[in-house]
């Protein structure tokens, strides 16, 4: 997970529009459980969509890359917007379309998270999140570790991170292998050209 900085809510995402937006589908799907989020598919900006645009800002953000897992480039069911707090809980409903509650996420990722939440897991974009405070990258074997030396509830979340999001699936680890590969032959490369970036650097064992 890279550190990212998420800006103020981009123009068109208004406040205003963000509680119209939750308080529609709070009172929607408390009638209706089977209620689904769509309005940002028919909410236009100009010629666009309210969700394409969130994307495109989302994208902004991270240079397209998933903002759990740092995966790049962007494959079919890649670059999906995932909400943080899930839709699907209740007490979140209003939180459906809140800027700080909405992530860029690959395949991996949302399959991985589903509706899982609890406030141990880390966000990319939290403030005082880094990268090297929660994780130390296993280079030997591709693998996010927690950070042994971080406090104990830092450990915890680092723990349960790496759990929720499947931080060391297989091909994850075959794929950050790939990158550090190509970097190490290439040093000059645009790094966001790469996936994984938070692994690139690490080159001797730990
Ligand atoms: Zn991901």
């Amino acid at each position: 997970m890279r550190k990212l900085i998420r800006p103020n809510a981009p123009n068109f995402l208004t406040e205003k529009l963000q509680i119209e937006l939750g308080e529609r589908y709070k009172k929607n799907r408390e009638k209706n459980k089977g209620h689904q989020f769509n309005y940002w598919h028919t909410e236009k900006v100009g010629e666009s969509t309210l969700y394409k645009e969130i994307r495109n800002k989302l994208i902004e953000i991270s240079d397209d890359h998933c903002f759990y897992c740092d995966g790049y480039p962007p494959l079919s069911d890649d670059d999906t917007i995932d909400h943080f707090k899930p839709k699907s809980k209740p007490e979140f409903y209003d939180l459906v379309c809140s800027w700080e509650n909405l992530y860029l996420a690959c395949g991996h990722c949302q399959k991985a998270k589903g509706s899982e939440y609890n406030d141990l897991i880390l966000r990319p974009d939290e403030i005082n999140y880094e990268f090297d405070k929660f994780f130390k990258y296993d280079s030997d074997n591709d693998e996010v570790i927690v950070n042994l030396g971080a406090d104990d509830l830092s450990q915890l979340r680092a723990e349960k991170t790496i759990e929720v999001f499947d931080f060391n699936h297989v091909g994850l680890k075959k794929l950050r292998g790939f990158f550090r590969k190509v970097y190490s032959q290439d040093p000059q490369i645009n790094i966001n050209d790469l996936g994984y970036r938070f692994c690139l650097n690490f080159q001797q064992t730990i």
